[in-house]
């Protein structure tokens, strides 16, 4: 009987090798395209090869592996997550969710377990989106969602996507072919770091997602008027950082109030001299919910408080919208047989929503989608510190395999 508690450090020790193929010394930085994308996507092909499957590299750099099963025309449950990191990131973002569905085909091929269906894991080029500037690469490219448009986009260095492409090894003329529109997938089930304090507080090792925020940008700024720090008295005052503080703290109780999550991440003072009053202030809010509509009331109640801000402290106000997207909810079938199979193993299944976004958002376009979350250490993520315990890997497994038995079950 394979043992789950060896396959699981084997996972973790697979995410250390994972981490010596960095751009940056001393750090952890590996970007879409580059020769480190090359080597982690070998090194996985060469692990999913190991655990019994067929291995094969898509138009957009994603790596794939396959598990077959005995009915060649079956359709497919695939599983996945991204390769790429942030700079100066982590360990286990993205890449716990190509390694321990490779230890459960693993698994599953040492007990000779007869599946009605194919399994395939998939390895996302980029996700994080930090060489070209656009997220979700990887996976769009799958989704069918990609833009020729992104050719031209360069990297800090001015190599465009094409040239990069190219260079990878990659055809973009043919990149269609990554799509896996036509495919008979049954499912898609993504494993990832929680990225959040939740399960650590509840001190469960995984836990089931219920949606992908959608989060909803904008950049605003406030035109006051410059002046000395000296002569201009208070009451006479267009202080553009004074109304920002109001405005982010307005943010902030507003948030709070609704029950969604929003931040003031970006600020902008000008012409930031110690002794001149601040004309010019710009700064973003970024705000998401599980819920779009709940998002929305907020993000009106912040407008319109914003504006009588503006008002009482005499500053001109200006909002653009830089970003919206809808929150994706995880498929309902397929969550409450993660709920199952969580309660399974003994574990009370806990359901949490993602306020981060992820491939799976890209992938629910093609078929039924899922999460499920492993707890990290004290929610820390795109950061050196971000950290996960063997144990948790082990529970994930457990979890795993009981998911395949139901999915067997139900798809017979
Ligand atoms: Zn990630």
């Amino acid at each position: 009987m394979t043992d789950f508690a060896d396959l699981a450090q084997e996972v973790f020790d697979q995410c250390e090798t994972l981490a010596q193929f960095s751009q940056a010394e001393g750090m952890m930085d590996r970007r879409f395209l580059t020769k480190e994308h090359q080597q982690a996507n070998a090194q996985t092909a060469f692990w999913m090869e190991a655990a019994g499957m067929q291995t094969w590299q898509d138009e957009a750099g994603n790596q794939y592996g396959r598990f077959e099963c005995s009915t060649p025309d079956a359709p497919t449950l695939l599983f996945g997550s991204h390769l790429d990191t942030v700079p100066n990131g982590g360990k286990y973002d993205g890449i716990l969710g190509v390694l321990t569905p490779i230890a459960l085909v693993k698994y599953l091929n040492q007990t000779n377990q007869a599946l009605p269906f194919h399994i395939e894991i998939v390895g996302f080029g980029d996700e994080e989106g930090t060489r070209f500037g656009i997220t979700l690469i990887g996976s769009r490219a799958i989704s069918g969602n990609w833009d020729d448009n992104w050719l031209l986009l360069q990297d800090a260095n001015g190599v465009n996507l094409s040239q990069a492409m190219a260079e990878f090894g990659l055809d973009y003329t043919k990149i269609q072919q990554a799509s896996r529109k036509s495919s008979n997938l049954l499912a898609f089930v993504e494993i990832h770091i929680e990225q959040g304090p939740v399960l650590e507080k509840e001190n469960l090792p995984v836990g089931i997602v219920s949606s992908i925020a959608g989060a909803k940008r904008a950049i605003i700024s406030l035109k006051g008027k410059a002046g000395h720090a000296g002569t201009v008295p208070m009451h006479l005052r267009q202080d553009a950082v004074v109304a920002f503080a109001h405005m982010a703290v307005a943010i902030n109780d507003i948030a709070k109030k609704h029950g969604v999550v929003a931040t003031v991440g970006y600020l902008e003072n000008k012409p930031n001299a110690v002794n001149v009053i601040p004309s010019r202030t710009q700064f973003s809010l970024d705000i998401r919910s599980e819920y779009d509509a709940l998002r929305d009331e907020a993000l009106a109640e912040i407008e319109s408080q914003l504006a009588v801000l503006a008002n009482e402290y005499q500053v001109e106000l200006e909002w653009k919208q830089t970003h919206s997207a809808s929150a994706v909810a995880c498929d309902p079938a397929l969550k409450s047989m993660l709920e199952s199979a969580v309660a399974d193993t003994g574990t009370q299944p806990l359901t949490l929503f993602s306020g981060a976004g992820h491939d799976a958002m890209e992938l629910a376009n093609l078929c039924p989608m899922a999460m499920l979350f492993v707890r990290c250490k004290e929610g820390i993520s795109h950061h050196p510190d971000e950290a996960i315990q063997v144990g948790d890997v082990e529970a994930s497994l457990h979890v795993l395999a009981r998911f395949i038995e139901r999915f067997a079950e139900e798809n017979r």
